[in-house]
Parts: C-alpha cells; sequence; structure tokens
C-alpha cells in the first residue's frame, strides 16, 4: 500500500485526484506495474489508476489474465474498474479507503464478489484507510 500511496501523489502533479494502484505479481511482493489516476492529465476519461496499472501488468505478463496477481490500490474501485479487475482475473485486491459515494467493492455495489459474475477476487479493505482516504481530503480541501 506503501507504493499505491506513493503513485496517488504523483496524480496531484497532473491536477488529478489522488488515488494510486500497483499491481503485484503472483509471489505478492514483485511490482509489476503501477498506475495513478490521469484523467485530467490526459483527458481520458478511463484512465482510473487501476485500469492503467492493470494494463501495464499486462503488457509486462505480455498476457490479459493476471492469474495471481495482486492489484493494490488506495480507494475503493469504482464500477469501470471493479469490471477491469474482473475481466483481468487478478485473484486480489487490496484498498485504503471506502468510497460510499461510487465504491463498487462492497460500498455502493459488491461487483469484484458478484455471484453471477465468472470470476470473483478475494477483497481484503481497510489497508492504511485513514492515510488514504486523508491524501483525498487533503486534495479537496485545496482546491
Ligand atoms: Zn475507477
Amino acid at each position: 500500500m506503501r507504493l499505491a500511496l506513493d503513485e496517488a501523489g504523483q496524480a496531484v502533479r497532473g491536477g488529478d485526484v489522488p488515488v494510486g494502484a500497483v499491481v503485484l505479481a503472483a509471489d505478492g511482493t514483485t511490482v509489476l506495474a503501477a498506475g495513478h489516476n490521469e484523467r485530467e492529465a490526459t483527458g481520458d476519461p478511463t484512465a482510473h489508476a487501476e485500469v492503467l496499472a492493470i494494463r501495464r501488468a499486462a503488457a509486462v505478463l505480455g498476457a490479459w489474465r493476471l492469474t495471481d496477481c495482486t492489484l493494490v490500490v488506495t480507494l475503493e474501485p469504482c464500477t469501470m474498474c471493479a469490471g477491469a479487475i474482473v475481466q483481468s482475473r487478478v485473484d486480489r485486491v487490496v484498498y485504503g479507503a471506502r468510497d460510499d459515494k461510487a465504491g463498487a467493492a462492497g460500498s455502493l455495489w459488491d461487483v469484484v464478489r458478484d455471484r453471477r459474475l465468472n470470476h470473483r477476487p478475494e477483497v481484503i479493505e481497510g489497508v492504511l484507510a485513514e492515510e488514504c482516504a486523508a491524501l483525498l481530503t487533503d486534495f479537496f480541501r485545496a482546491r
């Protein structure tokens, strides 16, 4: 989560909401890829931290299936990212702060653990949650 927090900090430089994500390899420690929110920086509405990290991890592995991988993200994934998580077949999602307004991994929806889908990753929430949330609160307060 430390690496994801560092990544989130980089989003601010591009004027983006500080959300960061990393994809860990099957060993649980090797970082395959990282990403931070780049919607403002790139003008791409799909440039969320998770989507970018997943795309980069797949490029590193040379395959779309991120089986045995772990996605670590500072904020609970939205519906789009939850969809990307299910599609990528990551084994585990670890997130920091809950997103009661748009979260799709246990708060408003639970897309990643929907029993109607053929892949359901393990979800671990609340890791360094206060620190992850503070980053967002500070960002919005400063605006
Ligand atoms: Zn998202």
